[in-house]
């Protein structure tokens, strides 16, 4: 992991404006990196970022995937697969069912696989974001599965 990291940012709908009032009481560390959100939770972290830069280099840092429910989480679990994901801040909705529960289930197993470090509440994003970690290289220690690729079907 290097020092400028890829975070992924996503919220479900009920935790959109949790997540957007960490992101604008954390972005002057959050416009250091470069962002990935689903395609709704990003729109609103550009509007919230855009009080505090300028559009041209706020395109630069924001990628915006499709939409949860439409595939976005599924994207960004491919992304976490490559290793193009350091850190996923997802503020999923403890209260209601999602139509892609099975989606948003599969994000949060593959960020456990490949160890990325994973906030699902405002605490957790808080201690992330503060870590000296944040702040330098960091190599990340994968558990060695070689055996689940060896077997025989
Ligand atoms: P959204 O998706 O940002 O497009 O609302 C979030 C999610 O449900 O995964």
């Amino acid at each position: 992991m290097e020092k400028y990291k890829n975070i992924a940012l996503v919220a479900h709908d009920n935790r959109k404006k949790d997540l957007i009032e960490w992101v604008e009481w954390n972005y002057e560390i959050l416009i250091e990196h470069n962002l990935i959100c689903t395609g709704t939770t990003g729109k609103m972290v550009e509007n919230a970022l855009l009080n505090k830069i300028e559009m041209k280099e706020l395109k630069k840092k924001i990628t915006k995937l499709k939409s949860g429910p439409l595939g976005g989480d599924q994207q960004l679990g491919a992304l976490v697969a490559e290793g193009k994901i350091d850190i996923l801040i997802f503020f999923w909705d403890p209260m209601q069912p999602q139509p892609h529960d099975v989606d948003v289930k599969a994000l949060l197993r593959i960020s456990v696989l490949y160890n990325v470090p994973t906030a699902c509440n405002r605490s957790t994003a808080d201690f992330i974001i503060s870590s000296h970690l944040m702040d330098e290289k960091y190599l990340s220690i994968l558990k060695d599965y070689s055996k689940y690729i060896e077997r025989e079907l």
